[in-house]
């Protein structure tokens, strides 16, 4: 399994459906993803549905969801199939049998009959004398007879793996060489019936006959892959390749939860951002690119994870850069793009776009946008003033004579025409017959400004004037 030419790179994303999708999943997947495309491999989606009680057809969806709006798509999986299906845990019980068969017959596993009641004793005395709890291995010194006396009696069982005295060692890409002593894994159980194995006995079966040679994945899983490891070894394989990433952390250096904002990734779309910044900004959590660039366009990603190597540390989820991203994103999309996303938000909320400059006034609300959806609050805010942010040093320039007069002004050219918008030249004249009063610069821009929109800042104050209807800058004035 060292020996492994890119074309036989077969990574996979293997998520359980016991909750939303969130980004932590996310960099998982694309970690997966982008090494398969890099290796010219191939990405496998499992869905791991072992646990049925919580396990629920809504994450599930979520998840196929999130991984497309991310544009990770697999080509072994749900929905496109494949050689080595099902994809889901939950339809595999037949293989599971027929490799729990295989540990049986060679002995690695044996049935166990102990009561849950006698386990739970069992943990509780372990746990008044502070000793880690592992089984003791009753039932593996029972004897043939003992065995087929128990069967007879149909006493609930079962199948618990055969540890054996050693070193159980990890060769991880991030973690380095990780070792432990088997006995910390006691005889752990492998499968509740035939077809029922247990989380960590599924897993292998899957990732041993999917033919996976790399697994990344939070090392939240580290401990599992100690037992995973060992049940490799017993169906006579290597295990894959293993990276355990760090799990990624909030801006106060604690676990990121919702108290940073959003953590679904579904969110993230809903909240108006686009997925091209997101990924962007996942996969330099913890990777880096050989040339630090800060953008990295998709086509580029996919050619640069050729190797795992991560770093050690937690990375931090940075919302801060994720805006920056994503307004810079904004920016650089068509006009088109940006007008139907726009517009799609905004008819959403219902408001009016009945505007005959309305898309001019989106394309110049653009630059103020973040996300999309922060044209919610800039396209609305375009059309109405307020002075709630106006201090004391603004209501000196509106007070001022010099203002009164450019005011004044102002009214006099605006009203002349009857034209619905005011003109270039319109505006032209007004800078100059303000100029021949002495107000210009700062004295003619700052007033104005405050006087028309009620805000410090915005976009170009001749673009406000033309953008603006004559009778609602006259009513302003
Ligand atoms: N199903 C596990 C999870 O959702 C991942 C297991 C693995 O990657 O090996 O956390």
């Amino acid at each position: 399994m060292t020996e492994i030419s890119p074309a036989n790179f077969r990574v996979r994303f293997a998520p359980s459906p016991t909750g939303s999708f969130h980004v932590g999943g996310a960099r998982t997947a694309l970690f997966n993803y982008l090494l398969a495309k890099s290796n010219g491999g191939v990405f496998v989606l499992r869905i791991e549905d072992t646990d049925a009680e919580r396990s629920n057809l809504k994450f599930e969806r979520e998840i196929l969801s999130s991984l497309k709006w991310l544009g990770i798509a697999w080509d072994e999986g749900p929905e496109v199939g494949g050689p080595f299906g099902p994809y889901y845990q939950s339809e595999r019980g037949e293989i599971y049998e027929k490799f729990l068969n295989q540990l049986i017959k060679a002995g690695k596993v044996y049935p166990c009959f102990c009561s849950q009641e006698i386990l739970t004793a069992k943990k509780e005395l372990a746990r008044k004398n502070a000793s880690p709890y592992v089984y003791d291995g009753t039932c593996r010194h029972l004897s043939s007879s003992e065995v087929n006396e128990r069967l007879a009696r149909k006493v609930k069982f079962v199948y618990r793996f055969a540890n054996v005295k050693k070193n159980v060692i990890l060769k991880d890409k991030i973690k380095g060489e990780v070792k432990i002593a088997s006995e910390l894994l006691g005889d752990f159980i492998v499968a509740t019936s035939k077809r029922k194995a247990t989380y960590n006995f599924s897993n292998v079966v899957d990732d041993l006959s999917m033919k996976i040679t790399h697994v990344i994945r939070g090392d939240d899983h580290l401990t599992n892959a100690f037992k995973q490891i060992l049940l490799f070894e017993a169906l006579g394989s290597l295990p894959p390749i293993f990276a355990h990433v760090p799990l990624i952390l909030g801006d106060n250096k604690e676990k990121l939860s919702k108290r940073h904002g959003a953590v679904g990734v579904l969110e993230f779309k809903k909240k108006g951002y686009y997925s091209e910044p997101l990924v962007n900004h996942l996969a330099l959590l913890g990777w880096s690119p050989k040339d630090e660039e800060e953008v990295i366009p998709r086509e580029k990603l996919e050619k640069s994870f050729e190797e795992i190597s991560f770093a050690k540390s937690p990375a931090v989820f940075d919302y801060e850069r994720l805006n920056y991203l994503n307004g810079l994103y904004l920016r650089n999309l068509p006009e088109e793009r940006v007008l139907a996303d726009f517009r799609e938000v905004l008819t959403a909320a219902e408001m009016d776009l009945t505007h005959p400059k309305v898309d001019e006034i989106l394309l110049s609300l653009k630059n103020q946008c973040k996300s999309i959806n922060d044209i919610l609050k800039h396209y609305p805010d375009f059309f109405v003033r307020s002075s709630d942010s106006l201090g004391e040093e603004d209501m000196e320039w509106l007070k001022s004579e010099k203002s009164l007069k450019l005011f004044r002004l102002a009214s006099d050219v605006f009203s002349k025409s009857k034209e619905a918008f005011i003109s270039p030249e319109e505006f032209k004249e007004l800078v100059s017959l303000a100029k021949q009063e002495g107000i210009k610069g700062k004295s003619f821009f700052i007033p104005l400004r405050l006087q028309l929109t009620g805000r410090h800042s915005g976009m170009e104050l001749n673009k406000f004037i033309f953008l603006n209807r004559r009778e609602d800058l006259l009513s302003r004035l």
